[in-house]
């Protein structure tokens, strides 16, 4: 292997550490302790372990904790309604809707309850809109970590041409205009992509975020190109990403692991945001 590791595991560390510090400052200066409130619906095992994972690293960065839980088959206008008490409840800093939400609830409505300064995940229509005009708001935590862990790298972005594969709302869409924002070429590649290995062989910095298991080889990938790996599969040998790691390290100059690349960061993000929406910066 010639590329080096970007080291989410440590660098959610470091983040998870300053948040901390930041939340021991808000709690001094204003009595009371910034709040992350999760709404988890039903009992999907993947959502229940994430969200353990979420409210387990906000308490211990001393953000306090309002998790409500509700039932498979609780109607809509409960779970807008647990949504609306948590919008006006001033100990609430964030508001975190656990997605993916059982089959045939429509999530799209509900995450606009969330007011878009307690939107902590970054997914609503106004938080999009002020991403898309580079204005401050609270941004998506999974981009947001794929950034930070470049930045902590000292990969510099102006300039460089960055292919992100995928496109969802979630990950692809808004993590093409943060990168926009910090001056970089991007080149956005989906489903539809005719020649997929053609645009991400011509790019600086490949992102995989299609969610489809060792999508991204060694042909995929120009010699020292930095290669980040956000999608996370669940295999009989443990966790897996969209990209080969073994043959593509061999090519690229920086890669992240699967685990321990940009999954710490997503938890990591969500705390910061928290912070940033207790200080009214959401
Ligand atoms: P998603 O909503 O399913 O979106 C996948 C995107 O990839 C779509 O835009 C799709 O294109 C594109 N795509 C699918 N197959 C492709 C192919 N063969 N070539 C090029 N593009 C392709 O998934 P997501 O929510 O963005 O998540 C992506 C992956 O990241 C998943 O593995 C997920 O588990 C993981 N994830 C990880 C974290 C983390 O914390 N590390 C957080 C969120 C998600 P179309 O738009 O044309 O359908």
């Amino acid at each position: 292997m010639n590329a080096q590791i970007l080291d989410g595991k440590r660098l959610a560390a470091e983040v998870r550490a300053q948040t901390r510090e930041k939340a021991a400052a808000f709690t001094g200066r204003t009595g009371t302790a910034p709040g992350l409130a999760t709404v988890l619906v039903g009992d999907d095992p993947a959502s229940h372990v994430y969200v353990a994972s979420k409210r387990k690293m906000a308490a211990a960065a001393g953000i306090a904790d309002f998790h409500h839980h509700l039932p498979g088959p609780a109607p809509e206008r409960e779970i807008a309604a647990v949504l609306d008490d948590l919008a006006a409840d001033p100990r609430v800093s964030g508001i975190l809707l656990q997605l993916p939400l059982p089959a045939g609830k429509d999530s799209a409505s509900l995450i606009e309850r969330i007011p878009a300064g307690k939107d902590v995940d970054g997914l609503t229509t106004t938080s999009a809109g002020l991403l898309s005009r580079a204005a401050p708001g609270l941004r998506p935590c999974t981009p947001s970590g794929v950034i930070a862990l470049l930045d902590a790298a000292g990969i510099d972005l102006p300039g460089k041409h960055v292919a992100v594969v995928g496109r969802s709302q979630l990950v692809g869409a808004p993590l093409a205009q943060m990168l926009l924002h910090r001056n970089a070429t991007v080149t956005v590649a989906h489903s539809r992509t005719a020649d997929l290995a053609a645009v991400t062989r011509e790019a600086d910095i490949v992102v995989a975020a299609a969610g489809r298991e060792g999508l991204i080889t060694a042909k995929h990938v120009r010699e020292g190109a930095v290669v980040v790996d956000v999608g996370i599969h669940r295999t009989p040998d443990g966790l897996a990403g969209d990209v080969q790691f073994d043959e593509v390290a061999a090519r690229a100059s920086w890669i992240t692991p699967v685990p321990g690349g940009v999954g710490p960061m997503t938890i990591a993000m969500l705390l910061a945001n928290t912070l940033q929406a207790a200080a009214g910066l959401g």
